[in-house]
């Protein structure tokens, strides 16, 4: 037997899957009846005249058939079986961070017989639910459960995108884990699949419970405040109540906002750089406006999933390039605040499954260089570590100018896009989907120059790429600060810190792979490693 895949297979948005047969026999040269199994692999819209799929199918033959055009041959009849390990030392490994990185990182090796103590600061979903819920409505902000930190990590009160660019066999098996534990199978075929809350709630949930039949040991409210350090290598974690857990290997999970573990780490002289990261706000538009604009009349056709965009604008060259673009779109969705500090707001994006909301939001960010982190002037924390973390530091002031423009209690300052393009404040704002409210203002005096003249020569390549971008009806919310980390551990061929040599630093905050997928996979990788190494 042999199998193919046969790639830009058409299927229209009205056509059943099951039509992708009949195709792909054509594709081949055979008949419908001589295809033994057909499999869709992945599924792409093209929404360039009217809306289709493009599909890529595997189709499994009794014999060989010509090779032409977008028809590969394919290895083996299956793909090739997971690596299994089997560590002959049994380790304490304990991992900081219940995020995507930690949740993978701590499967893997539970699954191969290691029992690790993975431990997170924050609270486990059911509870953290509330506590988001308490930020959204009554300004409420609890420092160690909020959108950032709890069970799942950044990623659970968010849209859930699980489309990544890292080109890696481990993103197959990050989706694979996530349909075993309840995730829709669709996720495996879509190109640009997602979750949304309320799927992401319930798969947190899941997780837990698998690692925990597979002997991990997961305990929340578990704030890690110190390390005990031992020639060289961390011989205990210690817990803010002083509860010291020995361990014999410490994965760093923390995610971009542990800014309290930057500084101690810092302290410890564990080797760490400066790093770019984009600052910027969030644009809420109608869904309507974003469809026509990218569906044109076939907006309204049957089965159409929610429009999404991405957006990018280049300006100057080499070490004066800067990058204006759109990050993290939310088709139908809501925004959200995300601070993890009092006194200092940040926002992001969040969506339901269905994508049924009647607004769009996305990220507009500037890339920001370790050479603009003083371009505030002269604020707190400013030069702390030889300068280290700096990129915190300004992080944080123009989260405290966006919480004083709000008038507090979260509310975030907003300007209307066209306002904001011409210069002029917004006195009278619409209501948007943020729900601890908007306080209409000039957003100008939230970032240092550079970033505001950037962002509004950008939005005229935006309006060029995407006609009816500049409307009234669109609101910049502020302010938009952690798309990365703004530092990396830095770490070595091992996967371990330089400096701590039973430390591996892992995920968005130790500055290796931003969004969900890339964070799970870089906690595959170091699970594997460490598994490697005691086998
Ligand atoms: P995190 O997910 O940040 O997890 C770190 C964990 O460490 C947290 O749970 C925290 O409580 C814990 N922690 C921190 N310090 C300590 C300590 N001292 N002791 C104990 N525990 C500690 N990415 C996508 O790919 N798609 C999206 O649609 C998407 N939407 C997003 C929406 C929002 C609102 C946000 C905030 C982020 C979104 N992201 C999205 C980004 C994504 O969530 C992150 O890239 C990803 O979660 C990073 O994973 P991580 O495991 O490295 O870190």
């Amino acid at each position: 037997m042999k199998r193919y895949r046969v790639h830009g297979v058409v299927l229209g948005l009205e056509e059943p899957e099951s039509e992708l047969r009949p195709k792909v026999a054509k594709a081949l040269g055979l008949s419908a009846g001589e295809l033994l199994d057909v499999t869709l692999v992945k599924r792409s819209l093209d929404a360039r005249g009217r809306p289709s799929w493009t599909c890529n199918v595997d189709a499994v033959t009794q014999s060989a058939v010509n090779l032409k055009g977008d028809i590969v041959e394919m290895p083996g009849l299956t793909d090739a079986p997971k690596r299994l390990f089997n560590p002959k030392k049994d380790e304490r490994v304990v991992v900081i961070g219940a995020g995507p990185a930690g949740l993978f990182c701590a499967h893997r090796m539970a699954e191969a017989g290691l029992k690790p103590i993975l431990l997170d600061r924050g609270e486990p979903v059911e509870i953290r639910g509330r506590h988001v819920s308490g930020l959204m409505h009554r300004g409420e902000l609890l420092e160690d459960s909020n959108i950032c930190f709890g069970e799942g990590g950044a990623g659970t009160w968010s849209d859930g995108k699980l489309y990544t660019r890292v080109n890696d066999t481990r993103v197959r098996e990050v989706l694979e884990t996530i349909v075993e534990l309840g995730g829709p199978q669709q996720i495996l075929v879509e190109g640009k699949p997602h979750l949304g809350t309320d799927r992401l709630v319930a798969l947190c949930k899941a997780f837990r419970a698998r690692l925990e039949a597979e002997g991990c040991e997961v305990r929340f409210g578990a704030f890690v405040s110190d390390f005990e350090l031992k020639n060289g290598e961390v011989s205990a974690v210690i817990l803010r109540d002083g509860e010291r857990i020995e361990c014999d290997r410490v994965v760093l999970a923390v995610g971009h906002s542990a800014r309290e573990m930057y500084r101690w780490l810092a302290g410890y002289g564990v080797e760490m750089v400066q790093k770019p990261f984009a600052v910027g706000f969030r644009v809420e538009h109608p869904q309507t406006l974003i469809n026509e604009i990218q569906y044109g009349k076939f907006a309204k056709l049957e089965g159409l999933p929610t429009a999404d965009y991405r957006l990018a604008a280049n300006f100057g060259k080499g070490d004066a390039h800067r990058g204006v673009y759109s990050f993290c779109m939310c088709p139908g969705g809501q925004v959200v605040p995300s601070p993890t500090q009092p006194g200092g707001i940040c926002v992001n994006g969040m969506s339901h499954a269905a994508r049924k909301g009647l607004w769009a939001n996305s990220a507009l960010v500037v890339s920001v260089k370790p050479e603009d982190f003083g371009s505030f002037g002269d604020v707190e924390g400013l030069g702390d570590f030889d300068g280290l973390l700096d990129g915190v530091a300004f992080q944080r002031e123009a989260e405290r100018r966006a919480y004083e423009a709000g008038g507090g209690g979260f509310i975030a300052p907003a300007q209307k896009l066209t306002d904001f393009k011409a210069g002029k404040p917004t006195a009278d704002i619409r209501k948007t989907t943020y729900k601890p409210g908007v306080h209409g203002t000039d957003l100008t005096g939230l970032y240092p120059a550079f970033v505001i003249e950037h962002l509004k020569a950008a939005l005229e390549n935006f309006e060029r790429t995407l006609r009816g971008f500049m409307t009234e009806d669109a609101v910049l919310i502020g302010v938009e600060t952690r798309t990365s980390s703004p530092v990396q551990v830095v770490r070595n061929e091992r996967y371990v810190s330089r400096t701590i040599q039973n430390l591996y630093p892992v995920g968005e905050g130790a500055g290796y792979g931003g969004g969900i997928v890339s964070a799970a996979i870089d906690g595959l990788r170091i699970a594997e490693q460490i598994l490697e190494e005691l086998e």
